[in-house]
């Protein structure tokens, strides 16, 4: 005998910019417009345009957070 399992799969996991300049919201509607980058992954855009710093190779000390949204 075996215990049943509750299993909760998220709808999407939104990837969000950490100590951004404004706060995302880990939904579709954000301000910032987010892409799905892959399938039921979204990616937010950084309001403090540290994409553009990492392309480059540069350091932002600046991290993002894997967020489920359910
Ligand atoms: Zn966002």
């Amino acid at each position: 005998m075996s215990n049943p399992v509750i299993e909760t799969k998220p709808k999407r996991i939104h990837i969000i910019p950490l100590e951004d300049e404004a706060m995302h919201s880990a939904q579709m509607k954000c301000w910032c417009h987010p892409v799905e980058t892959a399938f039921g992954l979204i990616t937010h855009n950084a309001k403090d345009c540290r994409e553009a710093k990492e392309r480059a190779g540069l350091a932002t000390y600046k991290g993002w957070v894997h967020i489920a949204e359910f």
